[in-house]
């Protein structure tokens, strides 16, 4: 659950700013979270409205258990909108429904936050229409826009807000960063496949994923060690284990790894190895295969990518890419 302890390892100048507003209680009535994608912005903006709409706020902290809080963590709180693009734009009936709504007094207490996610994909008209409401705010509403493209707002309405900027993390940091709660093997292997710190938290606290790795392990070993076995128990298990189609991307994306890996041991380069705690294993499978065959299965596994992309049976996609492996 995105809380300011857990935002402020990211955005560190950003929480210090907003806690400082809270605590002296002059937050602004307008703010613009401008930043790239994966900078947290979302969490942000919600901790905030629980920190503003909570019955026992303390020290600028959310109690996270009043019936405020409880309702913003399951995004159904009457007095917290979210607004997104429909399609490609936000409309302005989008805007005009908002203002209805904020007609009304709140039903919990009088302040009302509401949160306009790409905010740049207003259409001016709405745009416009919310540069109204911009300029006669409620005593007690908060509007929080979100964009990745802080140009792109109306000079009207970024006049009329307060801009705070997120700024992404580098890949090592966010290495670092997990390295704080997570083990090791999980850390580094989620930073593989993401450059968003958020995403890839959230990737290593999902159980599944600790298992979904132990299981393409597995998928390396039988490969190596009972290629015929390994195509038999294709379905029962793995097939079974990676039922949706994300699961199964996920799984060649680890493998990927895994062979990228291989390709590091062939050149000497056993330091980028990601599946580190599995080193002895690679060096076995490596005695056993060319730099040349490991190039081959690289590819193989991208193949199996795009099939699956294009709509191919996963278990035909995945017996082609066994049959392809177990060549290796
Ligand atoms: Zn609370």
């Amino acid at each position: 659950m995105a809380s300011w302890v857990e935002s402020s390892k990211t955005q560190p100048r950003v929480v210090k700013l907003l806690k400082n507003s809270i605590r002296k209680q002059r937050l602004a009535h307008a703010y613009i979270f401008e930043g790239a994608h994966g900078t947290g912005k979302m969490a942000i903006a919600t901790v905030l409205a629980k920190t503003f709409l909570c019955r026992n706020m303390e020290d600028g902290n959310p109690c996270e258990s009043c019936p405020n809080c409880k309702r913003i963590s399951s995004g159904n709180h009457p007095d917290v909108h979210i607004i997104t693009p429909d399609g490609q734009t936000i409309k302005i009936d989008q805007i005009r429904g908002l203002q209805k709504e904020f007609a009304y007094s709140g039903m919990e207490s009088s302040k009302k936050v509401y949160i306009v996610e790409h905010a740049d994909k207003m259409t001016v008209q709405a745009a416009n229409s919310l540069l109204k409401f911009l300029e006669e705010p409620g005593a007690d509403t908060i509007a929080i826009l979100l964009t990745e493209q802080v140009h792109s707002l109306l000079e009207t309405i970024r006049s009329r807000a307060q801009t705070l900027s997120f700024t992404p993390l580098p890949p090592q940091g966010i290495l670092q960063k997990l390295l704080e709660d997570i083990p090791k093997p999980i850390a580094l292997l989620a930073s593989s496949l993401t450059s968003d710190y958020a995403e890839a938290l959230e990737i290593c606290r999902e159980e599944w994923f600790a298992q979904a790795r132990a299981k393409v392990i597995q998928l390396t070993e039988d490969l190596r060690l009972r290629p015929d076995y390994c195509l038999v128990v294709l379905q029962d298990q793995y097939l079974s284990f990676f039922k949706e189609k994300d699961q199964l991307r996920l799984a060649l994306n680890l493998l990927l790894i895994w062979y990228r890996d291989l390709l590091s041991i062939h050149l000497s380069n056993s330091e980028n190895v990601v599946f580190f705690d599995q080193l002895q294993a690679l060096e076995q499978q490596a005695l056993h295969t060319s730099q040349k065959k490991t190039g081959e299965a690289l590819q193989a596994i991208l193949t199996a990518q795009a099939r699956l992309r294009s709509n191919v049976s996963p278990l035909m996609v995945m017996e082609q890419l066994v049959l392809r492996l177990r060549e290796g």
